[in-house]
């Protein structure tokens, strides 16, 4: 068959890469890279330039065993990375930090003495033991359902310093959203994040980077368009074939179409969805987002002792943490660079001559709503005759993350292959 996939992230590139054994496929994406890549950053010159990912995207095992599986498949390595984390008041002032011991294929969070001299910091520890008990029961009770974070602390009434000082801005780091949005988010989720075994497995990073990645499922596309910004696609009038056509007016005909874009993306393209088709893609927000990389060690907490691989600025007036990745912590090859940062929603400017790149990016957010979109979408899926097939981080259950990603190309590669 004839199948186009529109949008180059991760999701797009799997579903293409999976498909194009069988098929005739074509990778539509409207940046000069694959989306996936588009905003990767080149540090030094020729042979010893060192490409590194922006954003940095990490996983670990238990949370992403789609991920994993893929990454086996194409025989990309990953090397464990450090999630010490700082969290400080708006003025950079540590308040409360974890640590990260790792031997071998563990990791463990842990905290010195001198990490809990105040009582601030003890309230925050005492309550994320409690959150941790209290979230694997309910949901090995299947309590959380239809429960939000929000009111599952309240309801077990967490201490505020920890839901504030540690929870929310943990939360809106991971899932970089609001403090509002990830109060919002289903407890199941949520749950489900933190009880696979982020605390005892080693995050992990692709040794080579996304580029790397990228490259290996490249490699085994049909063919590959970059620079083909999409501008709508519909059904041919007798039905027998899908139009898509660019925003430089060419169009060709394809018998499927995978719609690999963000949720509010695939629904202005797609001309002729069905209202209930419509409404499961209108029912998912997102957030837009920046990330800056830079030189700037003031977006670090104050003090250098208290600087880790990830650092979260908190405070009044804050809608959302401005979280600084420590690069040089995380990418062994840098470890002995100049420091390099990425930080996420930043407040302020990067000094003078301190920004290397800008780059912005679209995230789905998980809510009630778009929960109940997500089994809409599902059941549209398994119907006969399908030609336009959504797929996307924002598609599967779970944190939109890579693992949701890949997993959404493998359903929807599997679904397409059985209409075959
Ligand atoms: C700051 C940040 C940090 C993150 N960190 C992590 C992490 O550590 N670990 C993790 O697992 N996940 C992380 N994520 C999430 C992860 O990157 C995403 O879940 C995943 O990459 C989404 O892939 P996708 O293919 O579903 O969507 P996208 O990557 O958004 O891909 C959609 C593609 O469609 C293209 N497109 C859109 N419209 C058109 C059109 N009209 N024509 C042609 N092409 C079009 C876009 O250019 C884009 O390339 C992070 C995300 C952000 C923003």
């Amino acid at each position: 068959m004839k199948i186009a996939v529109i949008g180059g992230g991760l999701a797009g590139l799997c579903a293409a890469w999976l498909l194009s054994p069988r098929h005739q496929v074509t990778l539509l994406e409207r940046h000069a890279r694959p989306g996936f890549v588009a905003s990767s950053v080149a540090l030094g010159d020729g042979a010893d330039a060192l490409r590194v990912d922006v954003p940095l995207r990490v996983f670990y095992p238990g949370y992403y065993p789609t991920l994993v599986r893929l990454y086996q498949a194409l025989g990309v390595a990953t090397e464990p990375v450090s999630y010490a984390t700082t969290l400080t008041d708006a003025d950079g002032r540590a308040y409360f930090r974890w640590r990260n011991l790792r031997l071998g294929s563990l990791s463990l969070p842990y905290l010195l003495p001198q990490d809990l001299l105040t009582r601030r910091a003890r309230r925050i520890a005492g309550a994320a033991l409690a959150f941790g008990r209290l979230a694997r029961q309910a949901a090995a009770r299947g309590e959380l359902a239809g429960q939000t974070l929000g009111e599952f602390v309240a309801q077990h009434r967490l201490a505020p310093e920890f839901v504030d000082g540690l929870l929310l801005p943990t939360w809106a780091t991971i899932a970089t959203c609001t403090l509002q949005d990830a109060r919002a988010y289903p407890a199941e989720v949520v749950a489900g994040y933190l009880v696979s075994g982020v605390a005892r497995q080693s995050v992990r990073r692709a040794v080579q980077g996304a580029d790397d990645v990228a490259a290996r499922l490249l490699a085994g596309i049909g063919r590959v368009e970059c620079g083909a910004d999409v501008q709508a696609l519909r059904a041919e009038p007798d039905g027998s074939a899908l139009r898509v056509q660019r925003a430089d007016g060419s169009a060709e005909r394809f018998d499927h179409v995978v719609l690999a874009t963000q949720a509010h993306q695939a629904l202005a393209l797609w001309q002729d969805a069905r209202p209930d088709e419509a409404a499961a893609l209108g029912a998912f927000r997102h957030c837009a987002l920046e990330v800056l990389m830079h030189r700037d060690a003031a977006f670090m907490p104050r003090a250098r002792r208290d600087w880790s691989a990830v650092n979260a600025r908190v405070g009044p007036g804050l809608d959302r943490p401005e979280t600084t990745i420590w690069i040089n912590a995380v990418q062994p090859a840098l470890r002995h660079a100049a420091p390099l940062f990425q930080t996420v929603h930043a407040q302020r400017e990067p000094g003078p001559g301190l920004l290397i790149a800008r780059a912005r990016f679209e995230r789905p957010l998980v809510d009630a709503a778009s929960q109940r979109a997500l089994l809409a979408l599902q059941r549209q899926r398994a119907e006969p005759g399908r030609r336009v097939w959504l797929c996307g981080s924002y598609a599967e259950a779970g944190v939109p993350l890579l693992e949701s990603a890949v997993r959404s190309a493998y359903g929807v590669a599997a679904a397409l292959q059985s209409t075959a």
